[in-house]
């Protein structure tokens, strides 16, 4: 899940894009109107987190350019100013949900992740399954034929991309972008040691191994088919 932040004091920037990174999200982060009007107009984001008073473009500009171009994106705007008529104005543009400054992570991941899961269309896609493997998106919390398996927040993430593609063979370089946010060009191992964890976790013990290594093309997760 990719989730954009435009916010110009360099200080809450960084505590958002921490946070939500640390959270398992990937994270962008503009600090001129301008140039989060531009990201956002790719609308390869799933969710756009707008400050409200920004250098370049107002945060309400951006949200009803972005709207009269057609891009969809779920919009929680941001702002120091606790005033009816704001709110008002906001909801009126289409913002998705408004949060008051100061406000504590844990209030912005909640309100984050159920904007994320009402994206979502269905209320069955609270959960993803494949065989026995089930992942509850609202608590995040991953079980295997019943049992839980504890996962990190980049694991999770991992193990939710593979689930919602399961079947799809995906290439490294894939899962690098939409899980680590960096381009495969360098020659770490970080996507193998991860993805060796998490088959531990997710397959040891089990006689159905569900995530499979594709050689020289990437990773899947399926159920293997019936002899
Ligand atoms: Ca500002």
């Amino acid at each position: 899940m990719k989730i954009l932040i435009v916010e110009d004091e360099p200080k809450t920037g960084r505590y958002l894009s921490q946070g939500l990174a640390e959270a398992g999200y990937v994270a962008d982060l503009a600090n001129h109107g301008a140039d989060g009007l531009h990201l956002a107009s790719q609308g390869s984001y799933d969710l756009l987190i707008l400050d409200v008073m920004l250098p370049g473009l107002s945060g309400w500009q951006i949200l009803q350019t972005l709207r009269e171009r057609g891009v969809p994106t779920p919009v929680l705007f941001l702002t120091a100013r606790d005033q009816v008529e704001d709110r008002v104005k906001g909801l009126e543009l289409g913002a998705d949900d408004y949060l008051v400054k100061p406000f504590s992570f844990a209030e912005l991941l909640a309100r984050v992740r159920i904007i994320l899961r009402r994206g979502q269309n269905s209320p069955a896609d609270a959960a993803l399954r494949v065989a026995d493997l089930e992942l509850d998106l609202l608590r995040r919390r991953a079980t295997r034929a019943g049992q839980r398996v504890d996962l990190t927040a980049k694991e999770f993430g991992l193990l939710e991309l593979l689930m919602r593609r399961h079947g799809e063979v995906l290439p490294r370089s894939l899962i690098a972008s939409q899980v680590w946010d960096m381009n495969f060009d360098s020659d770490t191992n970080v996507i193998e040691v991860a993805m060796r964890r998490l088959r531990m976790k997710v397959d040891d013990g089990h006689t159905v191994k569900l995530i499979q290594t594709v050689r020289g093309m990437g990773y899947v997760l399926e159920t293997p088919e019936e002899p």
